[in-house]
């Protein structure tokens, strides 16, 4: 279901005083939510977490100047349409540019839910192609957009042909779906993802509002049909940028069998300055979690370098070399710090 300005201000969700200020967003950004994200939205709380990820705010049309239209280099790094090879050994390959939401901080937000939002036969087979092409292509990360919008028949056509190309050892989709419209991952839909090939699903969650029972079933259809699941998580100003919030929602993960991958420093994206918070920051709180937390439950905090140069570890490192010549000084959970007998060749 797709929400217009004028449907979400008749749906309460946001105040008629607000529709002139959204209109203008929804001239530049798509907008979209779906029945399950609108339902746990609380439109008498202004600081709503789940509000502020999916319904258009005035501050999004504020451009600061550092902010990017492409904010981690894809286009750079894009040799046919639809793909994206930055890594030698995995490739994007983008079939859609639809998401059933449009995430207001999205990383993307220049290209998805705009034309052309599919890849046509022609353009796919170019993409396979590609990808046949080059056996050092080890893994294919089907995104978007969110393949999960994909009529089953269509995944099962991608899924199957990448199962063919001998070298093409893991199949990763990244989505949203089971989350914001879990209802979607029906019998069909995982049918689809059947293969011989390894096929990882990697979904998007920021906060454990979004975790509801019905997330819990869509996840539990994939994990049955024996799909390892990851998450991965943006960290937003004012939604996650709390050490508890990230607790219940990485708990609530790991409780659904799901394994946070990725912790990401939200990107240089246009009009989302109101979303990011400073690197130091997120250390601060990835840093509290470490010991408080099971391991199963930590995720690589990453930062995707702007201009493409790739994504990076940045969560504090535990161990420094300074103290001196033949010590290292390791910091335990609690912040008190250990000697460590350096190895002549360190
Ligand atoms: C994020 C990304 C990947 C996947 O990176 P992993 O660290 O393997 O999850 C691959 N290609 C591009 C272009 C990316 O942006
Ligand atoms: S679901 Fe992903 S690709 Fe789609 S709008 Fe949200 S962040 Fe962007």
């Amino acid at each position: 279901m797709t929400l217009s300005a004028d449907d979400l201000v008749e749906a309460g969700l946001v105040e008629a005083s607000r529709l002139d200020e959204i209109q203008r967003v929804a001239g530049k950004f798509s907008v979209a939510l779906t029945a399950d994200m609108a339902a746990l939205i609380d439109p008498a709380n202004p600081a709503d977490p789940i509000a502020a990820q999916f319904v258009p705010s005035r501050a999004e049309l504020e451009i600061a100047d550092e902010e990017r239209s492409d904010p981690i280099g894809d286009a750079r790094w894009s040799p046919v349409p639809g793909i994206v090879h930055r890594y030698p050994d995995r490739v994007l390959l983008k079939p859609t540019l639809l998401c059933p939401v449009y995430c207001r901080f999205c990383f993307r937000r220049e290209v998805v839910g705009k034309r052309p939002a599919m890849m046509d036969q022609p353009a796919l087979k170019r993409a396979f192609d590609y990808i046949r092409q080059r056996p050092e292509i080890w893994e294919v990360i089907v995104t978007g957009g969110d393949p999960f919008v994909l009529a089953p028949r269509r995944l099962t056509d991608i899924v199957r042909t990448l199962d063919q190309i001998p070298h093409v050892a893991v199949i990763r989709f990244h989505t949203r779906v089971p989350v914001v419209d879990p209802r979607r991952v029906r019998a069909a839909l995982v049918q689809a993802l059947a293969a011989e090939k390894a096929v990882y699903v990697v979904v998007h969650a920021n906060h454990p509002r979004e975790l509801t029972s019905r997330a819990r079933e869509a996840l539990t259809r994939l994990s049955r049909a024996g799909i390892p699941l990851l998450s991965q998580t943006v960290l937003l100003r004012g939604v996650n940028d709390d050490a508890a919030v990230l607790e219940a929602l990485f708990r609530g993960l790991v409780a659904m069998r799901v394994k946070p991958y990725y912790l990401h420093h939200a990107d240089l994206v246009r009009g989302t300055a109101h979303f990011r918070t400073g690197i130091a920051a997120g250390q601060r709180l990835v840093r509290s979690l470490r010991g408080r937390i099971s391991g199963l439950c930590q995720p690589t905090y990453v930062l995707d370098i702007p201009g493409g140069y790739g994504k990076v570890p940045i969560a504090p490192c535990a161990v420094s070399a300074a103290g001196g010549a033949g010590r290292w000084i390791v910091e335990d959970p609690a912040g008190i710090q250990h000697a460590y007998p350096a190895d002549p060749g360190d």
